[in-house]
């Protein structure tokens, strides 16, 4: 598959955006996600949910990433990979939201030669680990990985292998951190300022169509 854009980020003439959605497991990475894709037209694309629906649809590899996925493993980053590229191609936006991935120095590596973007930033949900607990016990969305033993595997893999993700962007002064404990709406309040300043830097509102500059706040 080609590689869609260059360093710069450029398709088509255009910016792609791409914004690191990153988090614990059950910091509301997919919640604060549907809440921006209604305020800011990005496309949510959650790296999980990609592998969920490949297992889904039968493909070879089900069965490896369903297992993976159980022992809250990390699945190979060509695979993750190459869903997400997909995924951008196929969805004719340019603004998107990658929630719940990189999780590891090496699907960082990957992303950024496969498809030579940089994230505009890092979306950070920081959350204590018994909170996330509580809401992954309780969000009963019949989640092969919302069980104790597992989340235990999920926990330990995020502070090994997921955090250093953040450090590295941290350490280029592209984390944007959010107290992720707070209530939903009180978190969309944090998240909102934070895209509204991207916004303003990306695309100045008089380059919006005028029908969408009575939307701005
Ligand atoms: N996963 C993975 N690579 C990714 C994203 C997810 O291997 O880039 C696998 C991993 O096993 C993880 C599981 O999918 O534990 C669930 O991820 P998801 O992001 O859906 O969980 P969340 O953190 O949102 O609860
Ligand atoms: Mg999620």
């Amino acid at each position: 598959m080609g590689t869609v854009v260059d360093a710069q980020n450029m398709k088509y003439g255009r910016k792609v955006i791409v914004v690191f959605v990153l988090g614990g497991p059950g910091s509301g990475k997919g919640t604060q996600c549907a809440n921006i894709v209604q305020h800011f037209g990005y496309t949510h694309l959650s790296a999980g949910d990609l592998l969920r629906a490949e297992i889904k649809s039968g493909s070879e590899n089900g069965t490896m990433i369903q297992s993976m996925i159980k022992e809250g493993k990390i699945v190979p980053s060509e695979i993750t990979v190459k869903l997400l590229q997909q995924a951008m191609q196929e969805s004719g936006n340019d603004k998107f939201l990658i929630d719940g991935f990189p999780r590891n120095e090496e699907n960082r590596e990957t992303f950024e030669s496969v498809t030579g973007i940089a994230p505009e930033f890092v979306l950070f949900f920081d959350c204590p680990e018994e909170e996330m607990e509580k809401r992954l016990l309780s969000r009963k969305q019949g989640r092969e990985d919302d069980n104790m033993e597992t989340i235990r595997k999920r926990f330990k893999v995020y502070m090994e292998s997921s955090l250093p993700v953040v450090e590295y962007y941290s350490s280029k002064g592209n984390v944007r951190k959010i107290d992720a404990v707070k209530q939903v709406d009180a978190v969309f309040e944090d998240v909102k300022a934070i895209f509204n300043s991207t916004i303003e830097k990306v695309a100045p509102y008089e380059d919006f169509p005028t029908s969408l500059n009575t939307k701005m706040p």
